[in-house]
Protein backbone atom coordinates (compact mmCIF):
# COMPACT_ATOMS: atom_id res chain seq x y z
CA UNK A 1 0.00 0.00 0.00
CA UNK A 2 1.32 3.54 -0.77
CA UNK A 3 1.72 6.21 2.32
CA UNK A 4 2.77 9.15 2.62
CA UNK A 5 2.00 12.50 0.82
CA UNK A 6 0.46 13.07 -2.95
CA UNK A 7 2.00 16.44 -4.11
CA UNK A 8 -0.41 19.06 -5.29
CA UNK A 9 -1.55 18.51 -9.23
CA UNK A 10 0.50 15.85 -10.25
CA UNK A 11 -2.58 14.74 -12.01
CA UNK A 12 -3.08 17.62 -13.94
CA UNK A 13 0.50 18.22 -14.79
CA UNK A 14 1.29 14.76 -15.51
CA UNK A 15 -1.12 13.70 -17.22
CA UNK A 16 -3.16 10.43 -16.92
CA UNK A 17 -0.08 7.94 -17.36
CA UNK A 18 0.77 8.26 -14.07
CA UNK A 19 -2.26 8.52 -12.75
CA UNK A 20 -2.82 4.79 -14.65
CA UNK A 21 0.18 3.52 -12.83
CA UNK A 22 -1.17 4.33 -9.58
CA UNK A 23 -4.38 2.42 -10.61
CA UNK A 24 -2.32 -0.31 -11.92
CA UNK A 25 -0.56 -0.69 -8.84
CA UNK A 26 -3.54 -0.49 -6.41
CA UNK A 27 -5.13 -3.10 -8.91
CA UNK A 28 -2.31 -5.24 -8.39
CA UNK A 29 -2.22 -5.12 -5.13
CA UNK A 30 -5.83 -5.97 -4.99
CA UNK A 31 -7.14 -2.59 -2.96
CA UNK A 32 -10.89 -1.83 -4.35
CA UNK A 33 -10.38 0.83 -7.51
CA UNK A 34 -12.95 2.64 -8.46
CA UNK A 35 -13.63 3.93 -12.03
CA UNK A 36 -13.63 7.07 -11.42
CA UNK A 37 -10.09 6.89 -10.89
CA UNK A 38 -9.22 6.02 -14.16
CA UNK A 39 -10.59 9.58 -15.06
CA UNK A 40 -9.83 11.08 -11.86
CA UNK A 41 -11.03 14.27 -10.75
CA UNK A 42 -14.24 16.23 -10.07
CA UNK A 43 -17.37 14.33 -9.01
CA UNK A 44 -20.53 15.77 -8.23
CA UNK A 45 -21.60 15.85 -4.85
CA UNK A 46 -24.27 13.14 -4.91
CA UNK A 47 -22.03 10.81 -7.00
CA UNK A 48 -19.23 11.75 -4.54
CA UNK A 49 -21.77 10.39 -1.49
CA UNK A 50 -22.78 7.14 -3.67
CA UNK A 51 -19.47 5.92 -4.32
CA UNK A 52 -18.72 6.55 -0.40
CA UNK A 53 -22.11 5.19 0.78
CA UNK A 54 -20.73 1.46 -1.58
CA UNK A 55 -18.03 1.10 0.86
CA UNK A 56 -18.66 -0.39 3.68
CA UNK A 57 -17.27 1.54 6.82
CA UNK A 58 -18.48 -0.12 10.06
CA UNK A 59 -16.51 1.53 13.06
CA UNK A 60 -12.73 -0.15 12.85
CA UNK A 61 -12.99 -1.14 9.01
CA UNK A 62 -12.66 2.30 7.69
CA UNK A 63 -9.04 1.54 5.55
CA UNK A 64 -10.83 1.23 2.02
CA UNK A 65 -13.11 4.29 2.53
CA UNK A 66 -9.82 6.01 3.63
CA UNK A 67 -7.75 4.72 0.44
CA UNK A 68 -10.48 6.15 -1.95
CA UNK A 69 -10.31 9.36 -0.88
CA UNK A 70 -6.79 9.30 -0.53
CA UNK A 71 -6.66 8.74 -3.90
CA UNK A 72 -9.60 11.51 -4.85
CA UNK A 73 -8.40 14.08 -3.26
CA UNK A 74 -4.53 13.19 -4.82
CA UNK A 75 -6.66 13.81 -7.89
CA UNK A 76 -8.23 16.76 -7.44
CA UNK A 77 -5.17 18.05 -6.56
CA UNK A 78 -4.36 18.15 -2.88
CA UNK A 79 -1.59 16.98 -0.22
CA UNK A 80 -2.75 14.32 0.97
CA UNK A 81 -2.01 12.46 4.13
CA UNK A 82 -2.88 8.69 5.80
CA UNK A 83 -2.44 8.70 9.60
CA UNK A 84 -2.42 5.82 11.23
CA UNK A 85 -4.58 6.41 13.83
CA UNK A 86 -4.76 2.67 14.93
CA UNK A 87 -3.45 -0.51 13.25
CA UNK A 88 -4.46 -0.30 10.07
CA UNK A 89 -6.87 2.45 10.57
CA UNK A 90 -6.44 5.94 9.11
CA UNK A 91 -7.38 9.05 9.06
CA UNK A 92 -7.38 11.14 5.90
CA UNK A 93 -5.53 15.03 5.94
CA UNK A 94 -5.99 17.20 2.83
CA UNK A 95 -4.51 20.12 2.45
CA UNK A 96 -4.54 22.91 -0.22
CA UNK A 97 -2.22 25.09 1.61
CA UNK A 98 -1.69 25.73 5.20
CA UNK A 99 -4.87 26.08 6.46
CA UNK A 100 -6.33 28.24 8.59
CA UNK A 101 -9.84 26.39 8.24
CA UNK A 102 -10.29 23.03 8.61
CA UNK A 103 -13.17 20.76 7.69
CA UNK A 104 -13.52 17.39 9.18
CA UNK A 105 -15.88 14.64 9.52
CA UNK A 106 -15.67 10.79 10.53
CA UNK A 107 -15.34 8.19 8.12
CA UNK A 108 -16.77 5.43 10.22
CA UNK A 109 -20.41 4.72 10.14
CA UNK A 110 -22.60 2.78 12.96
CA UNK A 111 -23.44 -1.27 11.77
CA UNK A 112 -25.27 -2.71 10.08
CA UNK A 113 -24.31 -1.54 6.16
CA UNK A 114 -27.31 -0.47 4.26
CA UNK A 115 -26.69 -0.23 0.73
CA UNK A 116 -27.39 2.90 -1.24
CA UNK A 117 -30.50 3.62 -3.12
CA UNK A 118 -31.89 7.13 -4.16
CA UNK A 119 -34.79 8.43 -5.46
CA UNK A 120 -35.31 12.35 -6.66
CA UNK A 121 -35.62 13.96 -3.28
CA UNK A 122 -33.00 11.25 -0.62
CA UNK A 123 -29.96 9.68 -1.21
CA UNK A 124 -30.48 6.24 1.29
CA UNK A 125 -27.69 4.15 3.03
CA UNK A 126 -25.77 3.79 5.81
CA UNK A 127 -23.80 6.85 6.23
CA UNK A 128 -25.75 9.21 4.28
CA UNK A 129 -26.46 11.96 6.83
CA UNK A 130 -23.75 10.20 9.36
CA UNK A 131 -21.41 11.32 7.56
CA UNK A 132 -21.11 10.31 3.98
CA UNK A 133 -23.00 12.82 2.60
CA UNK A 134 -21.16 15.56 4.67
CA UNK A 135 -17.87 14.18 3.67
CA UNK A 136 -19.18 15.22 -0.06
CA UNK A 137 -20.58 18.15 0.96
CA UNK A 138 -16.84 19.64 2.61
CA UNK A 139 -15.00 18.09 -0.07
CA UNK A 140 -17.23 20.55 -3.10
CA UNK A 141 -17.44 23.54 -0.60
CA UNK A 142 -13.36 23.12 -0.65
CA UNK A 143 -13.38 22.77 -4.03
CA UNK A 144 -15.65 25.76 -4.28
CA UNK A 145 -13.24 27.77 -2.08
CA UNK A 146 -10.10 26.38 -3.84
CA UNK A 147 -11.78 27.70 -7.86
CA UNK A 148 -11.60 31.13 -5.88
CA UNK A 149 -8.26 31.17 -5.23
CA UNK A 150 -8.56 30.44 -1.83
CA UNK A 151 -5.84 27.49 -0.61
CA UNK A 152 -6.31 28.25 3.30
CA UNK A 153 -7.99 25.41 3.67
CA UNK A 154 -8.28 22.08 5.08
CA UNK A 155 -9.55 18.33 5.33
CA UNK A 156 -9.50 15.86 7.66
CA UNK A 157 -11.85 12.64 7.93
CA UNK A 158 -11.21 10.58 10.97
CA UNK A 159 -12.17 7.14 12.25
CA UNK A 160 -13.79 5.53 15.08
CA UNK A 161 -16.31 8.88 15.98
CA UNK A 162 -19.23 6.13 16.16
CA UNK A 163 -16.91 4.66 19.37
CA UNK A 164 -14.15 6.12 21.12
CA UNK A 165 -12.95 9.02 19.17
CA UNK A 166 -9.83 7.47 18.61
CA UNK A 167 -9.28 9.33 15.13
CA UNK A 168 -9.78 12.94 16.94
CA UNK A 169 -8.44 11.74 19.73
CA UNK A 170 -4.99 10.86 17.37
CA UNK A 171 -5.45 14.03 15.20
CA UNK A 172 -5.48 16.51 17.87
CA UNK A 173 -1.67 15.48 18.80
CA UNK A 174 -0.79 16.53 15.37
CA UNK A 175 -2.51 20.04 15.10
CA UNK A 176 -1.75 21.75 11.20
CA UNK A 177 -1.91 25.18 13.11
CA UNK A 178 -5.11 25.79 11.80
CA UNK A 179 -7.46 28.61 13.87
CA UNK A 180 -10.69 27.46 12.99
CA UNK A 181 -12.73 23.67 12.23
CA UNK A 182 -15.65 22.94 11.08
CA UNK A 183 -17.14 19.64 12.26
CA UNK A 184 -19.58 18.04 10.39
CA UNK A 185 -22.92 16.54 12.52
CA UNK A 186 -26.18 16.44 10.88
CA UNK A 187 -27.33 19.47 12.57
CA UNK A 188 -30.04 20.43 9.42
CA UNK A 189 -27.63 22.96 8.28
CA UNK A 190 -28.25 25.54 11.59
CA UNK A 191 -24.92 25.85 13.30
CA UNK A 192 -25.35 24.21 16.58
CA UNK A 193 -24.36 26.38 19.53
CA UNK A 194 -24.19 23.77 22.39
CA UNK A 195 -24.11 20.00 22.44
CA UNK A 196 -25.03 17.51 25.68
CA UNK A 197 -21.98 15.30 27.22
CA UNK A 198 -22.51 12.06 27.60
CA UNK A 199 -21.31 9.20 30.16
CA UNK A 200 -21.55 5.60 29.34
CA UNK A 201 -21.36 3.44 31.89
CA UNK A 202 -21.63 -0.08 33.29
CA UNK A 203 -23.11 -1.34 36.31
CA UNK A 204 -22.64 -4.23 37.97
CA UNK A 205 -24.33 -5.89 40.75
CA UNK A 206 -23.30 -9.17 42.50
CA UNK A 207 -24.52 -11.70 44.56
CA UNK A 208 -24.23 -15.45 45.64
CA UNK A 209 -25.70 -18.48 43.70
CA UNK A 210 -28.31 -20.98 45.53
CA UNK A 211 -31.07 -23.09 44.68
CA UNK A 212 -34.09 -20.93 43.65
CA UNK A 213 -36.47 -23.11 45.86
CA UNK A 214 -34.47 -21.87 48.77
CA UNK A 215 -34.03 -17.98 47.98
CA UNK A 216 -32.88 -17.64 51.70
CA UNK A 217 -29.69 -19.47 51.20
CA UNK A 218 -28.61 -17.16 47.88
CA UNK A 219 -27.99 -13.21 46.94
CA UNK A 220 -29.32 -12.50 44.34
CA UNK A 221 -27.71 -10.14 41.85
CA UNK A 222 -30.66 -9.56 39.87
CA UNK A 223 -33.02 -8.22 42.48
CA UNK A 224 -30.13 -5.82 43.55
CA UNK A 225 -29.47 -4.58 39.90
CA UNK A 226 -33.14 -3.60 39.59
CA UNK A 227 -33.11 -1.86 42.84
CA UNK A 228 -30.48 0.02 41.82
CA UNK A 229 -31.49 0.79 38.27
CA UNK A 230 -35.15 2.13 39.67
CA UNK A 231 -33.40 4.60 41.82
CA UNK A 232 -31.00 5.70 38.74
CA UNK A 233 -34.49 6.52 36.98
CA UNK A 234 -35.59 8.41 39.47
CA UNK A 235 -32.57 11.00 40.07
CA UNK A 236 -33.90 14.15 39.62
CA UNK A 237 -31.69 15.50 36.58
CA UNK A 238 -30.83 18.93 35.56
CA UNK A 239 -32.60 21.31 33.04
CA UNK A 240 -29.98 23.50 31.31
CA UNK A 241 -32.27 26.83 29.60
CA UNK A 242 -30.33 26.43 26.52
CA UNK A 243 -29.57 22.57 26.44
CA UNK A 244 -33.02 21.18 27.90
CA UNK A 245 -32.85 18.72 30.62
CA UNK A 246 -29.91 15.72 30.75
CA UNK A 247 -31.48 12.30 30.05
CA UNK A 248 -30.76 8.70 30.72
CA UNK A 249 -30.88 5.28 29.27
CA UNK A 250 -30.52 1.99 30.27
CA UNK A 251 -29.79 0.34 27.35
CA UNK A 252 -28.57 -3.00 28.47
CA UNK A 253 -29.74 -5.23 30.69
CA UNK A 254 -27.59 -8.59 31.58
CA UNK A 255 -27.89 -11.42 34.31
CA UNK A 256 -28.53 -14.64 35.84
CA UNK A 257 -28.35 -18.22 33.67
CA UNK A 258 -31.88 -20.36 34.89
CA UNK A 259 -34.68 -19.74 36.10
CA UNK A 260 -34.48 -21.88 39.04
CA UNK A 261 -30.85 -20.22 39.99
CA UNK A 262 -30.19 -17.40 42.28
CA UNK A 263 -28.26 -15.32 39.86
CA UNK A 264 -24.89 -14.33 41.61
CA UNK A 265 -24.11 -11.75 38.78
CA UNK A 266 -25.76 -9.10 37.00
CA UNK A 267 -25.16 -6.20 34.71
CA UNK A 268 -26.56 -2.72 32.95
CA UNK A 269 -24.95 -0.41 30.35
CA UNK A 270 -26.37 3.16 30.84
CA UNK A 271 -25.74 6.12 29.16
CA UNK A 272 -26.38 9.61 29.97
CA UNK A 273 -26.91 12.87 28.02
CA UNK A 274 -25.69 15.74 30.31
CA UNK A 275 -26.44 19.10 30.50
CA UNK A 276 -24.19 19.05 33.75
CA UNK A 277 -20.30 19.04 34.00
CA UNK A 278 -19.93 14.90 33.65
CA UNK A 279 -18.13 15.03 37.39
CA UNK A 280 -21.09 16.41 39.04
CA UNK A 281 -23.09 13.45 37.35
CA UNK A 282 -21.19 10.84 38.27
CA UNK A 283 -21.14 12.73 42.03
CA UNK A 284 -25.27 12.24 41.66
CA UNK A 285 -25.06 8.96 40.24
CA UNK A 286 -22.53 7.48 43.28
CA UNK A 287 -24.59 9.05 45.82
CA UNK A 288 -27.72 6.89 44.35
CA UNK A 289 -25.50 3.62 43.75
CA UNK A 290 -24.30 3.85 47.54
CA UNK A 291 -21.54 1.28 46.96
CA UNK A 292 -24.73 -1.42 46.42
CA UNK A 293 -23.23 -2.41 42.67
CA UNK A 294 -19.97 -1.34 41.04
CA UNK A 295 -19.86 1.29 38.52
CA UNK A 296 -17.17 1.56 35.95
CA UNK A 297 -17.12 4.31 33.52
CA UNK A 298 -16.32 3.62 29.78
CA UNK A 299 -16.43 7.15 27.93
CA UNK A 300 -17.32 10.33 28.64
CA UNK A 301 -17.63 13.82 26.75
CA UNK A 302 -17.90 16.86 28.21
CA UNK A 303 -20.82 19.82 27.35
CA UNK A 304 -20.08 21.79 24.90
CA UNK A 305 -20.77 26.00 23.77
CA UNK A 306 -19.65 26.97 20.35
CA UNK A 307 -19.53 29.84 18.17
CA UNK A 308 -22.63 31.44 16.37
CA UNK A 309 -21.90 33.38 13.59
CA UNK A 310 -24.42 36.10 12.39
CA UNK A 311 -26.67 34.97 8.98
CA UNK A 312 -26.75 31.40 9.92
CA UNK A 313 -29.88 29.51 11.87
CA UNK A 314 -28.97 28.23 15.08
CA UNK A 315 -29.63 25.06 17.08
CA UNK A 316 -28.26 22.97 20.07
CA UNK A 317 -27.90 19.21 19.98
CA UNK A 318 -28.73 16.13 22.30
CA UNK A 319 -25.77 13.86 20.97
CA UNK A 320 -21.82 14.26 20.78
CA UNK A 321 -19.57 14.67 18.34
CA UNK A 322 -15.77 14.98 17.71
CA UNK A 323 -15.13 19.07 18.65
CA UNK A 324 -14.63 18.33 22.29
CA UNK A 325 -11.34 16.04 20.99
CA UNK A 326 -9.82 18.70 18.43
CA UNK A 327 -9.77 21.14 20.82
CA UNK A 328 -6.25 21.87 19.16
CA UNK A 329 -7.35 22.61 15.94
CA UNK A 330 -8.47 25.78 16.61
CA UNK A 331 -12.26 27.21 17.39
CA UNK A 332 -15.11 24.70 17.01
CA UNK A 333 -18.28 25.09 14.78
CA UNK A 334 -20.34 22.55 14.38
CA UNK A 335 -23.00 22.13 10.80
CA UNK A 336 -24.44 20.02 8.48
CA UNK A 337 -26.99 19.14 6.37
CA UNK A 338 -29.46 15.73 7.40
CA UNK A 339 -31.24 15.08 10.46
CA UNK A 340 -30.01 13.56 13.36
CA UNK A 341 -33.48 11.42 13.66
CA UNK A 342 -32.03 9.79 10.66
CA UNK A 343 -29.08 8.69 11.53
CA UNK A 344 -28.36 5.09 12.99
CA UNK A 345 -31.79 4.30 11.45
CA UNK A 346 -32.68 1.01 9.02
CA UNK A 347 -34.47 4.31 6.94
CA UNK A 348 -30.85 6.78 7.19
CA UNK A 349 -31.03 8.87 4.45
CA UNK A 350 -30.38 12.56 3.27
CA UNK A 351 -32.34 15.25 1.47
CA UNK A 352 -30.65 16.02 -2.23
CA UNK A 353 -31.70 20.03 -1.72
CA UNK A 354 -30.14 19.69 2.11
CA UNK A 355 -26.98 18.52 0.81
CA UNK A 356 -26.48 20.65 -2.14
CA UNK A 357 -27.58 23.91 0.84
CA UNK A 358 -24.95 22.51 2.69
CA UNK A 359 -22.32 22.74 -0.12
CA UNK A 360 -23.45 26.34 0.18
CA UNK A 361 -23.47 26.63 4.24
CA UNK A 362 -20.04 25.27 4.49
CA UNK A 363 -18.23 27.04 2.17
CA UNK A 364 -19.76 30.45 3.13
CA UNK A 365 -18.55 29.68 6.68
CA UNK A 366 -15.09 29.06 5.85
CA UNK A 367 -14.96 31.90 3.84
CA UNK A 368 -15.96 33.81 6.63
CA UNK A 369 -14.02 32.59 9.09
CA UNK A 370 -10.57 32.85 7.00
CA UNK A 371 -11.74 36.54 6.59
CA UNK A 372 -11.95 36.89 9.76
CA UNK A 373 -7.94 35.76 9.77
ZN1 LIG B 1 -21.70 11.29 12.95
Amino acid sequence: MVTGYYFPNFHRDCGSMLQWERVKTSVEKGEIVACHQFGGDWMHVFELTKRLIEIESVTGNEKQVALFLRDHLSSLGYGVKLEEAAPERFNIEAFAGKPLVVLTTHLDTVPPFIPFREDDRFIYGRGACDAKGLIAAQIEAAERLRQEGENRIGLLFVVGEERDSAGALFANQRPPGSRYFIDGEPTENRLAVASKGSLRLEITARGRSAHSAYPEQGDSAILKLLDVLQDIRHIQLPVDPTLGSSTCNIGVLEGGMRPNVIADQARAEIMFRSVEPIDQLKRRLEETVRGRAEIDYRFEVPVMRLGAVEGFETTVVSYTSDVPFLDRWGQPFLLGPGSILDAHTDHERISKKELLKGVELYSRLARHLINEG
